[in-house]
């Protein structure tokens, strides 16, 4: 449940000297002890693929391979940036289902579990990011519409339907109590923060929904909708691989703020070149 405590220390012996005092006013240690993140391992989910498209922009672009794309470009924005290992629940155009990509990351013990969509409205102008987590209730109307437009794949899954809403409903119940619903919504708000700071796209908020894709995720799970492929403009910005790019880092810039933020509250503190203790 939750990060796990992997907290890699690197014995560094040259490191006994003072440290200078970083400008973010964290007290400095002394331990000689370097640290890495507390995130090792984060599976990123690209949306829908096969025959499931998702959503389809005014000019053809499908938003199952946005988000392939999003998902790669993120993929190696994460490995460029720090040590940590990013896996990716498909790596082409094919259809998997949405409980096969939750097992994916449990299978993997991963850190981190990020879904990524895009957004559509009949509304052309909607235009905006959007982040989520899972809830049993979800925060407002729009917000239930999209989760029950996301899950309408369930429909593919399983044959009959019928029991997957109740089963849904008790797990979702117990789910909000935990610890990673907690983490889950904090790592929203860092990713979506950085998100809406670096594409300049209208903030839609954070928010909670019940999507099933989140559904059954041991550790911190969340949803991006990086975009809305029914708006003409945004449409042509998300089929930019420099946009695609910039969407990347973004996140990565959110993960490792989320990372920091779970050292910070573990009692680390900020030595300059990672985290130490006091
Ligand atoms: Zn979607």
């Amino acid at each position: 449940m939750g990060i796990r405590n992997t907290v890699v220390f690197l014995l560094a012996a040259v490191c006994v000297a003072a440290f200078t005092v970083p400008a973010s006013g964290f007290v400095v240690a002394t331990t000689g002890y370097e640290i890495t993140s507390p995130v090792k391992v984060v599976v990123i989910d690209p949306g829908h693929g096969g025959e499931d498209h998702g959503a389809t922009g005014p000019s053809g672009l499908k938003e199952k391979d946005i988000t392939l794309s999003v998902a790669k470009a993120l993929r190696n924005a994460l490995e460029v940036r720090f040590d940590v290992r990013a896996i990716l629940t498909r790596e082409d155009d094919r259809y998997i289902t949405l409980e096969e990509r939750t097992e994916i990351a449990n299978r993997a013990r991963a850190d981190i579990f990020i879904s990524i969509h895009a957004n559509a409205a009949y509304k052309k102008a909607a235009s905006g990011v959007e982040t989520f987590f899972l809830s049993f209730e979800a925060s407002d109307n729009e917000a239930r519409k999209l989760a029950a437009l996301e899950n309408n794949v369930v429909k593919l899954d399983t044959k009959d339907g019928g029991t997957v809403r109740s089963d849904l409903e008790s797990i979702l119940w117990d789910l909000v109590q935990t610890e990673s619903h907690h983490e889950s919504s904090r790592l929203a708000e860092l990713v979506h923060n950085s998100l809406v700071e670096a594409t300049g796209g209208e903030n839609r908020g954070v928010k909670q929904a019940p999507f099933i894709v989140l559904v059954g995720a041991t550790m911190p799970a969340v949803l991006v909708e990086v975009g809305f492929v029914s708006n003409p403009q945004e449409e042509r910005k998300l089929a930019d691989p420099l946009m695609q790019k910039r969407i990347a880092k973004a996140i990565t810039e959110g993960i490792v703020a989320f990372g920091e933020d779970l050292y910070r509250r573990m009692g680390y503190v900020n030595i300059g070149s990672g985290y130490g203790r006091r």
